[in-house]
């Protein structure tokens, strides 16, 4: 066992990830990534701002309720509504934190509070207090930290913590400071405020200059003991400190860092997959850690010496983070025995009912693809997971198209209303296959939206791979992500299109 101290790690994909522009995530699916982000061992799951909306009370109410083992966070500003709301959302959770925070830079208290420091101050003070009337574990962030006054910071969190805060963060909300200049930040708050050995210091990086990784580093060198941060890096603007990079990162170089994380770090690439997956925000392929390139040697020289000892050029084993090394190819003779075991592998555990119905599945892709691969039974299992969900309200039976250059394309869909159990179809005409394909649902579905954004990504390489479709689409205030994949890309087309209707319909 390691002697080593260790780094809480606060992940706020939920909330500051969900900030991110033109994600708007479902209740059943933020409560899907907390489930995964348990799995992954987490300390802290900061769940979400329940005073921002009635939505988002309920995702963090009912995460708080289900999610047992990591703190669960509700993050409030200082006014008491807030608060409450915050406490009101978090207080079944088994161990619940209550997050306040308040602008603390000149720049953000004169042109965004209207306030001064004393004002400042005083509500900071006011709302730890009220805060920890209801609840033992508080933290408070000082917003815009690395651009703050020193000796007002210093006062600041000296306040707080007499008031009870028992974590304090030092974001870096801006993204503005340097490594060397932010180690020195932390270790000057460590040494300068009364009382920091008792609470347990905080980082929040944002990534603006590239830079979000590497300050949170910084600040574990000067003694800061939980990083926040979002996986893939996800969050406002350039993002967050991304986790799995944090972790890695420990998790390679602990010989300088000497400090260590209680993350169970093979399930870093389930998790990354399925963020990715329900955010519709795709990961680079030359990504850091999880990218599709992250452990691909292209060059005969690496490949040559991996070959020979992987140490030669590998820092990291892609096992560790959960890539299995089980390669082998499934095909259609393939049974539901070795299907079972590979999904088994690949972490999920399936119920008699669900293999049935995943072997099905499985079979008409082998039928279509000679050549099943890790990656085909990741998406058909999320691809699985949506249409399984609870609330939607529509599915695709069935699209049929004709198309070519010399004709105007003609869609005819099928699609099955759960709530009436009817199946209705309607045909459209349109500019293109895609175009005929998305007037014909509307024509079935009435609901006004605008499709922001069409993709289709290969999952695999080869020309029968799977087409994983990703919509985004706008109505009234809601933006929402739809996916959906298949061999046959209109038909992926057609899924995430539904999928994305079905969201705005419980949204
Ligand atoms: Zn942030």
């Amino acid at each position: 066992m390691s002697e080593n101290e260790k780094i809480l790690i606060f992940d706020t994909t939920l909330r500051d990830g969900e900030q991110s522009a033109g994600i708007g995530l479902t209740k059943s699916e933020k409560i899907e990534i907390a489930h995964q982000l348990k799995a992954l061992n987490v300390d802290i799951i900061e769940a979400g701002f329940p005073a921002s909306s009635p939505g988002d009370f309920e995702s963090v109410a009912q995460i708080a309720k289900e999610i047992k083992g990591p703190t669960i966070a509700a993050l409030a500003r200082c006014i008491p509504s807030d608060i409450e709301a915050a406490w009101g959302a978090i207080k079944n959770a088994e161990s619940p934190r209550i997050h306040v925070f308040i602008n603390s830079s000149d720049i953000q208290i004169i042109n965004q509070l209207k306030k001064n420091r004393e004002d400042v101050l005083n509500m900071a003070v006011y709302c730890v207090e009220q805060a920890k009337k209801y609840c033992d574990d508080i933290e408070f962030s000082p917003m815009d930290a690395s651009r703050t006054d020193m000796d007002f910071l210093y006062q600041l969190i000296e306040a707080t913590v007499k008031a009870g805060a028992t974590t304090i963060n030092i974001p870096d909300t801006v993204g503005y400071t340097m490594p060397w200049e932010f180690k020195k930040r932390i270790e000057d708050v460590i040494n300068n405020v009364p009382n920091m050995d008792k609470v347990i210091t905080s980082v929040h990086c944002h990534n603006d200059l590239g830079l979000a990784v590497s300050n949170s580093l910084a600040a574990i060198t000067a003694g800061a003991r939980q990083i926040e941060g979002c996986i893939n890096g996800l969050g406002e603007r350039a993002g967050n400190a991304a986790l799995e990079e944090v972790i890695m990162a420990i998790d390679t170089r602990e010989d300088l860092l000497n400090v260590s994380t209680g993350i169970n770090t093979k399930q870093i690439y389930k998790t990354s997959r399925l963020v990715s997956d329900i955010t519709g925000f795709p990961v680079q392929p030359n990504k850091a850690i999880v990218g599709a390139n992250a452990f691909r040697h292209a060059s005969g020289i690496h490949q040559d010496g991996v070959l020979k000892a992987k140490s030669t050029f590998e820092i990291m084993d892609p096992e560790s983070i959960g890539l299995s090394g089980n390669s082998l190819v499934l095909s259609k003779l393939s049974g539901r025995a070795g299907l079972k075991s590979r999904l088994e592998d690949l972490g999920y555990e399936l119920t008699k009912e669900e293999l049935d119905k995943t072997f099905e599945e499985f079979k008409k892709l082998a039928d279509k693809k000679k050549e099943v691969i890790n990656q085909d039974l990741e998406i058909l299992m999320s691809d699985q997971k949506r249409s399984e969900r609870s609330e939607n309200k529509y599915e695709l039976i069935s699209v049929e198209i004709e198309s070519g250059s010399e004709k105007q394309p003609t869609a005819n869909i099928k699609i099955k209303n759960n709530s009436s159990n009817k199946i209705e179809s309607s045909t459209s005409s349109g500019t293109g296959p895609v175009d005929a394909i998305y007037k014909a649902i509307d024509n079935l579905i009435d609901i006004k939206v605008t499709l922001n954004e069409w993709r289709i990504e290969a999952v695999t390489e080869g020309i029968d791979a799977i087409g994983d479709a990703i919509v985004r689409l706008e109505s009234d205030d809601s933006n929402v992500i739809g996916r959906g994949s298949d061999t046959d890309i209109l038909v992926s087309s057609a899924k995430a299109y539904i999928d994305g209707l079905n969201k705005l319909i419980i949204n």
